[in-house]
């Protein structure tokens, strides 16, 4: 790597690793547009990388270990190399901070989520003093208010945008709050800029992202109003939100559900439970009889909204009626497109410490959700077989000159159809289906097809 005087003219290639969710993607994006400004080129060989920089997720099962193993095998690509300069960032930096670089001294700079704006000024530091470096401080204001001035470059049909980080509500089984602290909104008018950045770079659908994303509230302004703005920008044509807590679900949040052009029907809010007993262990402060309500509103509103969600199965203390109760949940409700996984501590959260559920019985009960989760989609799949649906066309699959989009419940839907169709949306009639993709062919007929 260079010194500090001749970083920005020098062609440096940074290679970006992204592990988890959609925040941590689009983090990535905004790390990258904000390394450019240093001289940074984006490469995807990893071995030809002069900044090797891991942006990694604490959610998931042995996530710190993942970290570990990764730059492992960094280390032994880079044997007989000069070694790259290691970032690592994300939810297990800021878990972990310091006592990274002290465990894996390949580590040159850990980074926390809220840190970001302050990265160009640490690899400069880096470099200039060759001192290993640990910045975790919790300051989502002054990230935002630095990124703002930095173009969004992401060019992607349908582009994340981050509106809203951190939690306040710290149920017992999660890290959010530690890794990503308290709860931020950014300001209405700094999103709305954002969404036309997108839409000028060619976005289509924009999905709202936030750890507690109908919980934004920024002066008087709330999610639905961003909804309604964003709708006037006539580039989009599907807006969507990630992910919700069944608290935040506010009458103006519900109601625009009837009204909004553009606000897509599935409502993705992570309900974890059936059972109000696990609900209160896990401290998610609300109850099923509320869940409940918010879907029945939704429905009698617009009765083509379908719900997806998360469960996490086999909590500490759930019995067999508790279990019961989240099985008849996912019976009433039909879920579709939803996560379910066993239950799996994390260090440092309240539900670190409780006794473990035998394994059997956890998976058992899971296989259990799982097919019924897996049914519920087949059928809903199957029952669009036949008909017209609408697609947002995303690309075209060099493989098989197929079409790639995704229905208006982010179904992937592979299709024969027209390279003008990309970027629009378009009537698909579905010949055929299976539990995760619908089969059919584009009825825009205007457009030379594809053999
Ligand atoms: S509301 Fe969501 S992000 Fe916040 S603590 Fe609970 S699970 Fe984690």
């Amino acid at each position: 790597m260079g010194s500090k005087k001749n970083l920005s003219n020098m062609s440096q290639k940074i290679f970006i690793k992204t592990f988890g969710c959609q925040m941590n993607e689009y983090d990535s994006n905004r790390i990258f547009d904000t390394v450019k400004k240093i001289g940074f080129k984006k490469t995807e060989n990893y071995k030809e990388a002069d900044c090797y920089l891991l942006n990694t997720c604490h959610i998931r099962d042995k996530a710190k270990e993942k970290v570990y193993h990764d730059i492992g095998r960094v280390k032994d690509s880079f044997k007989s190399k000069k070694k790259p300069f290691v970032i690592v960032a994300g939810c297990v930096a800021q878990a972990e901070n310091n006592e990274m670089l002290k465990r894996e001294p390949y580590i040159d700079l850990v980074i926390g989520p809220q840190a970001y704006h302050k990265i160009n000024d640490k690899i400069e530091e880096y470099l200039s003093k060759q001192k290993k470096l640990e910045e975790t401080d919790f300051d989502a204001e002054a990230k935002f208010d630095y990124l703002k001035r930095i173009k969004n470059n992401t060019s992607k049909i349908s582009s994340f945008l981050t509106i809203q980080e951190g939690c306040d509500k710290f149920c017992h089984f999660c890290v959010v709050p530690y890794t990503r602290g308290p709860e931020y909104s950014r300001p209405f008018s700094e999103v709305i800029d954002e969404a036309k950045i997108l839409a000028e770079n060619g976005a289509r659908e924009i999905t709202l992202l936030g750890q507690n994303v109908n919980a934004y509230k920024n002066k008087n302004f709330k999610l639905s109003n961003l909804i309604l703005e964003i709708e006037k920008i006539s580039e989009i044509k599907r807006i969507r939100y990630y992910t919700s807590h069944p608290k935040d679900m506010t009458d103006d949040l519900v109601e625009v559900y009837g009204f909004s052009k553009k606000l897509m029907p599935l409502v993705h809010l992570p309900v974890q439970s059936g059972s109000d007993k696990i609900l209160k262990l896990m401290n998610r402060k609300h109850f099923i009889s509320d869940y409940i309500k918010t879907y029945e509103r939704l429905k009698n509103i617009n009765s083509s909204i379908e719900f997806s969600s998360d469960f996490i199965i086999a909590y500490p203390g759930e019995n067999e009626n508790d279990f019961n109760s989240t099985f008849d949940l996912i019976k009433n409700i039909k879920f579709i497109n939803s996560f379910s996984y066993i239950f799996n501590p994390r260090p440092g959260t309240v539900a670190s410490n409780l006794k473990i559920i035998d394994k059997k019985i956890s998976l058992q009960r899971l296989e259990k959700v799982q097919k019924k989760l897996f049914d519920n989609q087949i059928e809903m799949n199957k029952s669009l077989e036949n008909r017209e649906i609408d697609v947002l066309v995303e690309n075209k699959s060099n493989k098989n000159a197929k079409f790639f989009g995704r229905s208006e419940y982010m179904t992937s839907v592979i299709f024969d159809g027209n390279d003008n169709d990309v970027g629009s949306v378009i009537k698909v009639r579905i010949n055929k289906s299976n539990q995760n993709t619908l089969f059919g062919e584009s009825l825009n007929k205007s457009e030379q097809k594809v053999a």
